[in-house]
């Protein structure tokens, strides 16, 4: 299937390029984006001008960040076309809910994608724990903004969701793998003073559940989901990536390079069989503690 890869950034060269060209299922047709492009393919720097030139492309990955990501899919959707969102699937919940109605209207799919329940070892542990009694859950998603953002200054504009960005692939794994759902109960949200999103969050949320998230890590990143339960403890560290039972490794790479050949492949699925897949329980956790939670303010951050 032709497909075109909508705001070619960071993440777009990083990882969708090298997953679509090592795909079988996909042919990359396409590029739109103001700026960037990808060599050897077609490139667009309107969307409008995209959708009317190429109708032989019936399937686009949007790329960029999450506020402007509402206007591309509607119009995608409105034209006809199978639609991809990146994390997270959008600015508000409201608008993904409208996507997905738009998108069941015209018998379209449409698919939130979480790239970190692609992880390696996500799955095993999803099966592990689905007959076991969780007793507590510790998340740590500790890492370096300056060092994984570098100049994108949208993390800290109004819907750039800070922390979040990053601490929502945790909460996309926190529901995949917890056999119960769980929700938030309180939240401590540390704001530097310049800017309109968290870079820090304290969760915590029924069933012995417990999140830190903070963006200011230099030297060592952490990214572990570490569980307790009446077996015995499971942990998830490298972002999903590995597994430990019992305090042993079994299983898992330490390389997060899966993650997007298999969304990939869960899209050709889709679009075969005629399906969305909407899951919208990570972000309404992050929208609950930004409901909830209790702010903080610290002195100025800079990227
Ligand atoms: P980015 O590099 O800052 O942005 C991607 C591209 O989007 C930009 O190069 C830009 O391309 C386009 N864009 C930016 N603002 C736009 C606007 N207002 N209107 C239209 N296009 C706009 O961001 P990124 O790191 O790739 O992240 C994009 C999404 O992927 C985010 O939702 C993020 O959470 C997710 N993601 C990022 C990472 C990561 O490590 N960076 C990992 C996983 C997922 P043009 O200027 O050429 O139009």
């Amino acid at each position: 299937m032709k497909i075109a890869l909508v705001g070619i950034g960071k993440i777009a060269l990083a990882q969708h390029v090298p997953a679509i060209a090592a795909s079988a299922d996909w042919d990359l047709a396409a590029t739109v984006s103001r700026k960037g492009t990808v060599e050897g393919i077609e490139a667009f720097t309107d969307f409008a001008t995209f959708l009317a030139a190429r109708p032989d492309v019936t399937v686009v990955s949007l790329c960029m960040p999450p506020v402007p990501r509402y206007a591309y899919a509607e119009a995608a959707l409105l034209a006809g076309r199978h639609v991809m969102l990146e994390k997270p699937p959008g600015a508000t919940l409201a608008e993904v809910h409208a996507l997905t109605a738009l998108a069941a209207e015209k018998g379209l799919t449409l698919y939130t994608t979480w790239h970190s329940r692609m992880a390696y070892a996500v799955a095993p542990a999803k099966a592990w724990l689905a007959e076991k009694t969780v007793t507590k859950c510790h998340i740590t998603w500790r890492e370096d903004v300056r060092r994984w953002h570098p100049g994108q200054n949208w993390v800290f504009e109004p819907g750039g969701m800070g922390v979040f960005d990053p601490g929502i692939n945790a909460l996309s794994v926190m529901t995949e793998i917890l056999p119960k759902p769980v929700h938030l109960t309180a939240a401590t949200l540390t704001f530097p003073e310049n800017c309109q999103t968290p870079i820090a969050a304290a969760l915590t949320f029924t069933g012995g559940v417990t999140a830190d998230f903070d963006w200011r890590q230099e030297g060592p990143q952490t990214w572990d989901i570490e569980i307790e339960t009446a077996q015995g403890p499971l942990a998830l560290r490298m972002g999903g990536n590995r597994l430990e039972i019992g305090g042993r490794e079994v299983a898992g790479e330490n390389s997060i390079m899966g993650e997007y050949p298999a969304l990939y492949a869960r899209m050709a699925e889709l679009v075969a069989q005629k399906q969305s897949d909407v899951d919208l329980r990570p972000m309404t956790h992050v929208a609950d503690a930004l409901t909830l939670g209790r702010r903080d303010t610290v002195p100025p951050f800079h990227l």
